[in-house]
């Protein structure tokens, strides 16, 4: 398969050559802040799972350098337009449109924000980014806590973990993945312990307000992960951007206005964690937290919803820590139940991701923006060249 074939098969894959994004997942992030504003009053942002480095480069663009992308972009021109309408002409109505491209330039100039700070992790190195601070750690390592904390302020002491409290994080994204086995079941479990990774960082760092987005795959057990979620967060959706394909699992959960239960301790060294149920509970290191977030859950002896207003904070038999309802002790067989609610993301006139598209007679195909700097298969074409190529005579120890 040539470069041109996958242009014409994947017109994000294009664009963001032709638009300098290391990774089409760019357009993921841009279109999920189209729909959610979230990049409104941020400026301490963490990226986990972060390389190559399309994300980081959004953040950057838009925090640091002040870029305006997508419905934001439009939607300042047209505010500023109206202002000179109605400075003019005292109306809103423009008699003309001929000075819209003086609009234009003047909306599309840059305003970078104050005190930026952005820390990007992942296990692989990520190439430097203007403004971006890069960590080549393990998002479900607890070592990494500290590292993150330590990034964000210098001044951070892990011994009196002095700083924590001071120096919050707005926003944490996290698009981990796992390199796909193709056993859809064991995919998705290995993608929910990275999800519930992010989470756990992401209770650690968030300040009250805070908002949180990762990559999820949908399966069998996405509900009970939203349930835990809505605990920690006002409002919880899930959205799949125009750019993610419609053949994928992938979406991505996104939970605004972080509300802390009052008491819950973060802690790496006992991080949340997902279970098959979570009426699995001993009754050891359990603790009350009365909580504000509406949550309902069935109770599966009588079919009625009842609503959850205390929570409990529950390590199991395996040492997995979940957040429950106190109810629970009462009624041992209830499940936990909510739905959030799903929403497609991008401008409807955007590309779809699971189109081929014509190319142009004169189009050229570009090479990445940013080749991988150590992927996980770099020693296995290093033996492959070393044996002469695919089809060498001898075959490569790998
Ligand atoms: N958002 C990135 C971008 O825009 O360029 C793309 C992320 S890529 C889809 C998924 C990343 O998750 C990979 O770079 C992989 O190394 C990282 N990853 C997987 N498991 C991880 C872990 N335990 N800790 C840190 N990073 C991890």
């Amino acid at each position: 398969m040539g470069k041109s074939s996958k242009d014409k098969r994947d017109a994000y894959y294009r664009l963001a050559k032709e638009q300098g994004w290391r990774a089409r997942s760019a357009f993921k992030l841009l279109q999920l802040d189209e729909e959610f504003d979230l990049f409104a009053n941020v400026t301490r942002v963490v990226d986990l799972c972060a390389a190559p480095g399309s994300w980081s480069q959004v953040l950057s663009r838009v925090l640091i350098k002040g870029e305006k992308f997508g419905r934001t972009a439009w939607e300042d021109r047209e505010a500023k337009f109206r202002q000179q309408m109605l400075g003019v002409f005292g109306s809103t109505q423009p008699p003309f449109v001929s000075s819209a491209s003086e609009i234009k330039s003047e909306a599309d100039k840059l305003r970078p924000r104050e005190n930026v700070k952005i820390v990007a992790v992942d296990l692989q190195p990520i190439s430097p980014l203007p403004g971006i601070i890069t960590l080549r750690a393990d998002i479900t390592h607890p070592a990494t806590v500290p590292l993150l904390l330590k990034a964000l302020d210098p001044n951070y002491d892990e011994k009196t973990k002095s700083q924590q409290a001071a120096h919050p994080v707005d926003l944490v994204i996290s698009d981990g993945a796992p390199d796909v086995t193709g056993l859809h079941d064991l995919d998705i479990y290995v993608q929910s312990q990275l999800l519930f990774a992010a989470l756990n960082l992401a209770l650690c760092v968030l300040k009250p307000g805070g908002k949180f987005v990762a990559k999820i795959f949908r399966g069998k057990n996405v509900d009970v992960l939203y349930a835990q979620l809505k605990i920690f967060f006002e409002q919880v959706h899930v959205a799949k951007p125009r750019s993610s394909r419609a053949s994928s699992v992938e979406a991505f959960i996104v939970c605004l206005n972080f509300q802390p239960p009052k008491g819950f301790s973060p802690s790496l060294e006992k991080p949340l964690g997902v279970g098959f149920r979570l009426n699995k509970m001993t009754e050891q290191n359990t603790r009350s937290l009365p909580i504000t977030a509406p949550m309902v859950m069935q109770n599966q002896a009588t079919g009625t919803w009842e609503s959850i207003t205390h929570f409990v904070q529950v390590t199991d038999e395996c040492g997995i820590t979940k957040v429950e309802p106190e109810d629970h002790r009462q009624h041992a067989e209830i499940d936990i139940r909510w739905i959030a609610p799903f929403i497609a993301c991008g401008d409807l006139s955007a590309f779809d991701s699971d189109a081929s598209y014509r190319l142009p007679p004169d189009h050229v195909p570009l090479d990445p923006v940013q080749p991988p700097t150590a992927p996980p298969y770099k020693r296995a074409l290093e033996l492959r060249r070393a044996h002469g190529g695919a089809y060498g005579k001898t075959s490569p120890k790998v």
